[in-house]
């Protein structure tokens, strides 16, 4: 299996996301399509909402494909 992780920040948060893990259940764009947008590349543009709206939106991927970070924790 491959081991790819993509990360995304916007300075604050950090967008985790596994693509092995992600079985495209369409919650993340359908909840806030402003950042997550599997038609555009990147797909995931962390800039277009705020820090507490990812953080929301990325607790709700069922597969565990995304996850995140504060920055100010590493
Ligand atoms: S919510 Fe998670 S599993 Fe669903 S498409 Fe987004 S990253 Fe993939």
């Amino acid at each position: 299996m491959k081991d790819i992780t993509k990360k995304y920040t916007n300075g604050e948060v950090t967008i985790v996301w596994v693509p092995d893990k992600c079985i495209h259940s369409g919650i993340c764009f359908r909840g806030l399509g402003e950042v997550f947008d599997p038609q555009r590349k990147p797909w995931i543009v962390p800039e277009a909402a705020t820090t507490e709206q990812i953080v929301n939106q990325v607790k709700k991927c069922p597969s565990g494909a995304l996850s995140y970070y504060m920055n100010s924790d590493t």
